[in-house]
């Protein structure tokens, strides 16, 4: 079915009828099943007011700068863009672009795409070292080649062709958490870390202090993080955008899922737009942001569609885990963390996570940009 721009969801519900109302009884949330209350702040708000931007939550900061354009009537992809430029150049966001923790050699390799509901086109880059803007380059290859896909050294040489300056990005911050990784993740290599006391003694000032707690912070557990933006313009165009440094001391070469076309991202003009962070290898594995567009073509709202995928990953991971059996706890749930940000056309939203916990980003024309609680398929990791 052919979703019309602004059609509302009303509509399509009163064709789809009863299947779409057991669908949603279907999902009823990991909260819910406990007898608490769901968060469903923007859940059948059935609102249709444009434009409207959807995101993870550290799109936050760039959707204040950048939402006004989209107001003003700029393109759905350019803002986007701008909106993850933002953090893309932000050494502070270990996550995505510069300043972002780099694969197991300590280098930084950078998975982009952009989609344009408009054209129906795409452009990514994999693996790509030494350039600021990952999401600018992704936009080239859309713009400027036959392709879609780009990846290390190729990718990096057509940045350098069209005018991208080579950038080292790796920061003092991201080389000594790395350092840190890289000395004490083995007894049983060469390299040694310094004594916990010696290290702590050598803090002297809070600057150093500051320092230690972020770099323990960083190696507690394996931070990830990517951000992904998607936008709806007044006219009713929708594109998207993900960008990232992936996982943390991956694998050189890894790619995740933010570049793949369909699992990091995805977008059709005809239906709406979706995006992911987290465990990439499970958004890679669903086909997770084309599947939420899929449900939302068959009339879900961007809630229903997010948690229907969401449960499909718990299933992917339980049958996973006979093969990698950390993949899922005890209660057979997911230990890993995924989020899916969903953008409907006629301007509903909705954030949802797998494993509860955390806050997207929207802004839409009554309340402007600010963050929403995401809706949790599963209660938080080490809670019951
Ligand atoms: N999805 C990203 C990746 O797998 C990482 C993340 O969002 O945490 O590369």
């Amino acid at each position: 079915m052919t979703n019309a721009p602004k059609k509302p969801l009303s509509t399509r519900r009163s064709v789809l009828g009863a299947a779409v109302g057991l669908a949603a009884a279907a999902c009823a949330t990991g909260a819910e099943a406990r007898g608490k209350p769901a968060k469903r702040a923007l859940r059948n708000t059935a609102r249709r007011d444009f434009p409207v931007l959807v995101g993870s939550a550290n799109a936050l900061r760039g959707m204040k700068l950048y939402y006004q354009d989209l107001v003003l009537g700029s393109a759905p992809l350019d803002v986007a863009i701008d909106v993850v430029k933002v953090v893309e150049a932000d050494e502070t966001d270990h996550s995505v672009g510069k300043g972002g923790l780099p694969n197991e050699d300590g280098v930084v390799q950078l998975d982009s795409a952009v989609m344009d509901g408009r054209t129906h086109n795409a452009g990514s880059v994999g693996c790509l070292e030494n350039i600021l803007h990952p999401s600018l380059v992704a936009r080239l290859v859309m713009e400027r080649s036959d392709h879609i896909m780009l990846v290390g050294r190729g990718a990096y040489e057509f940045a350098r062709a069209h005018g991208h300056e080579h950038t080292e990005l790796l920061t003092e911050a991201s080389r000594k958490i790395w350092l840190r990784w890289k000395e004490t993740m083995s007894s049983k290599d060469d390299r040694l870390a310094p004594p916990e006391d010696q290290r702590q003694g050598r803090a002297k000032s809070s600057a150093e202090r500051a320092e230690l707690a972020l770099i323990d912070h960083y190696l507690e557990e394996r931070v990830t993080g990517t951000i992904h933006c998607s936008a709806l313009a007044i006219s009713g165009e929708v594109a998207c955008t993900t960008t990232t440094s992936g996982l943390s001391w991956k694998i050189p070469g890894r790619v995740g899922d933010s570049p793949i076309i369909g699992a990091g991202l995805y977008c059709d003009g005809e239906v709406g737009s979706a995006g992911a962070t987290g465990r990439g290898e499970a958004a890679i594995l669903s086909h997770g942001s084309s599947a939420i567009v899929e449900l939302l073509r068959g009339g879900a709202s961007p809630e229903e569609a997010g948690l229907e995928v969401l449960r499909r990953v718990t299933r992917q991971a339980r049958r996973a885990a006979a093969w990698q059996p950390g993949l899922v706890d005890g209660e057979g749930l997911p230990t890993f963390g995924l989020n899916f940000y969903v953008l409907g056309l006629d301007g509903q939203v909705a954030g949802v996570s797998l494993r509860g916990g955390g806050d997207y980003a929207v802004a839409e024309p009554e309340n402007g940009p600010r963050h929403e609680p995401l809706v949790a398929l599963h209660p938080p990791i080490g809670e019951k």
